[in-house]
């Protein structure tokens, strides 16, 4: 499996570090816990989406666009990370943002990353939520297009198969590192949303036949749902990449156990768990997607579902900018 065959555009610091975190496994007393900094990407304070955006945006640019768009929550690290993205490669970007919380506290609607967003140059619209955001973004595209505008668009989360290779680039990056220094990985932990970033580590780890599980803390679907997405994009990143079928059904595990009321509203296990590695650990987890991985992780290792001397590597896939538009939250 060769990813130099697919373009890209190489803006992410790579590798992002895998560090210990010996104060939070004392705590826990469990497992021996380690932390893939993916909050650490570079771009306009990092995240997950970069690693997509370094596979989307070379697309974009090999098709001749002059102009990116792309939709997410009014919150959205994706969207801000686009943002950020257009704005080196010199190309208009837009963005639609759906209100999927209600929420009218004016840290939600402009600090943190629609701050990041504006700041980078795009231009926004906003959404009532429920819609089917993926339509909206096509019609806008096309009044665009309209205009004369050549216009790249991608999915919610850079969720597709293109996007998904930046998690297969990070499952052979982890696996490299983790073989470099003798680290025999036991389960990896990540939050799974629109399902991306967990498609491309299952066939990563897969295609390369590593023996490693991960477990997919959900933040928004129920688990049949979430599952079924994330499995679907895998099977077809894996078509993409010349391996069909290397990932079976059961290879796809989510618990969203840990969603709460639902996507962007934090609850208790989530400020908990941002408090946790805050404070134990001097790291920023975010309360919509890190903050519910976390928790996942950090409730398995309390229960005993990761046994003593097993590694786990959670996944930081960033969100910390979004930790301005909840000021409320840590009252
Ligand atoms: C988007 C995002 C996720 C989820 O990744 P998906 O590929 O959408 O499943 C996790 N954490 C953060 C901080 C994100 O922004």
């Amino acid at each position: 499996m060769h990813l130099a065959r697919f373009p890209r555009i190489f803006l992410a610091h790579l590798p992002t570090p895998l560090e210990r975190l010996d104060r939070l496994d004392r705590e826990l007393g469990g497992p021996e816990i380690w932390i893939k900094r993916d909050d650490c990407t570079g771009l306009s304070t990092g995240g997950n989406k970069t690693r997509k955006l370094e596979f989307l945006m070379a697309e974009a640019l090999a098709e001749g666009a002059d102009m990116v768009m792309t939709q997410g929550a009014t919150q959205s690290n994706h969207a801000r990370q686009t943002a950020a993205f257009a704005a080196r490669l010199g190309m208009k970007c837009h963005l639609l943002l759906e209100d999927r919380t209600g929420s009218n506290d004016p840290d939600y609607t402009a600090n943190g990353n629609v701050l990041l967003d504006h700041l980078h140059g795009a231009t926004t619209e906003t959404r009532p939520g429920g819609l089917d955001m993926n339509r909206e973004l096509e019609m806008s595209a096309e009044a665009f297009r309209r205009e004369g505008r050549r216009v790249y668009t991608i999915p919610g989360g850079g969720s597709n198969p293109t996007g998904a290779l930046g998690y297969v680039n990070c499952a052979f990056e982890l696996v490299g590192q983790a073989n470099d220094r003798g680290l025999r990985i036991d389960h990896i932990v990540t939050a799974t949303g629109s399902a991306g970033t967990q498609a491309g580590l299952v066939v990563g780890l897969k295609a390369i036949n590593s023996g490693i599980p991960v477990l997919g803390v959900g933040v928004r679907a129920p688990k049949p749902k979430q599952e079924e997405n994330v499995f679907v994009l895998a099977q077809r990143t894996a078509e993409k990449l010349g391996c069909p079928g290397v990932v079976r059904r059961e290879d796809v595990v989510a618990d969203t156990g840990y969603v709460g009321e639902g996507y962007g509203l934090p609850r208790a296990d989530t400020i908990e768990a941002i408090r946790m590695f805050a404070e134990l650990e001097g790291i920023l987890l975010d309360p919509v997607y890190s903050g519910k991985g976390a928790a996942g992780l950090i409730d398995y290792c309390r229960k005993g579902r990761f046994g003593k001397g097993e590694r786990i590597v959670f996944i930081h896939t960033g969100g910390a900018a979004a930790l301005f538009g909840y000021p409320g939250a840590f009252a």
